[in-house]
């Protein structure tokens, strides 16, 4: 069997068109286009590489954006003090802080700074919390994007068993909640969790009728660690050194695609998988801020 690809950056395309419906109907009725904040603080490659894919998106939906970069020499209280100034902006709809920060932020004291009904990010642990006990919230962006796949191709996940590589607060947690708890034919999922310490992974993810990988290393997962059908949704970007590209490396996921696609029923690419659903649900939730949506007030 050689597995069904799912297509992310043409689910991602469908989305973003809804999303630019519903910000031109918006606007029809007399709103102002909605808008969002990034924080980009200090300098890395990869982050002005996700924050450029945002900013493109942003353009593309009709939600303006700008791009506040800050020194890597930032305090703490500095850079909380400007996310209250955004918070108390009511021209700003969404605030993103990009991650990483500088070794000397904490990412949970900065994420709490910012006000929970303008993470559209869905990182606060007010958000995280209302995910957890059902509750309406601004779901983290990548599990979001995650739960759209199945939902459009169709692929059920209730009575499965479903096994997260990863245990992250950004991506592995909040999709086995997702999986877990989410009603109907897309969540109600029973799921195991694994991490660095998780013994005989393989145990565990030959079990699995849905298997999600976000560990962030290459080649994690071999076609010997799947059973026949199973649905593989690999999360992984990891930048391989690769002298015969242009750029010097090879952006590969974090399960071997070539065989273990052999194996799969449906699997994600990597590019063009879960990495342009986790921008799309961004620009989604961004209108929901703006709409006030999650938190009325
Ligand atoms: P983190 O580094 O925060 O978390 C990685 C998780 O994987 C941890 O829970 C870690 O365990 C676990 N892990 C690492 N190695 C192993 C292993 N050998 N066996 C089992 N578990 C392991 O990463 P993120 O969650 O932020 O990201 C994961 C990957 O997904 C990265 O490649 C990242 O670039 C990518 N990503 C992709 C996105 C997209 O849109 N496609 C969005 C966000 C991330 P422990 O908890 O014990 O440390």
């Amino acid at each position: 069997m050689s597995a069904k690809i799912i297509d992310g950056k043409k689910v991602a395309k469908l989305t973003r068109k809804e999303v630019r419906q519903d910000v031109d109907d918006w606007m029809d009725d007399g709103h102002r286009a909605p808008f969002l904040q990034v924080v980009l603080v200090g300098t890395n490659p990869a982050s002005d590489v996700y924050v450029g894919a945002k900013t493109r998106a942003c353009k593309d939906v009709g939600i303006e954006t700008d791009t506040m970069r800050l020194p890597d020499t930032i305090s703490a209280k500095e850079l909380k003090a400007t996310i209250q100034e955004l918070n108390e902006d009511d021209t700003v709809d969404g605030i993103l802080v990009q991650l990483p920060l500088p070794n000397h932020l904490s990412a949970h004291d900065v994420i709490e700074s910012i006000d929970y009904r303008k993470d559209v990010d869905g990182f606060h642990p007010m958000n995280v919390g209302r995910l957890t006990v059902g509750q309406p919230s601004f779901r983290s962006c990548t599990p979001a994007g995650i739960i759209e796949l199945f939902k459009h191709y169709s692929i059920p996940t209730k009575g499965k068993h479903a096994v997260v590589v990863g245990a992250s607060n950004i991506v592995g947690r909040p999709i086995s909640i997702l999986l877990n708890k989410e009603s109907g034919e897309y969540g109600k999922a029973t799921t195991t969790v694994c991490h660095k310490y998780t013994k005989d992974l393989t145990q565990h993810t030959i079990s699995a009728d849905i298997l999600v990988v976000a560990a962030g290393q290459p080649n994690l997962i071999k076609p010997e660690m799947v059973k026949e059908g199973v649905v593989v949704i690999d999360v992984g970007i990891n930048r391989v050194a690769d002298e015969t590209k242009d750029k010097g490396y090879t952006l590969m996921g974090d399960c071997h695609f070539e065989s273990v696609k052999e194996k799969a029923s449906w699997i994600t690419p990597v590019p063009g998988g879960v990495g342009p659903m986790t921008v799309a649900m961004l620009m989604k939730n961004t209108l929901l801020a703006a709409k006030n949506s999650i938190y009325p007030q």
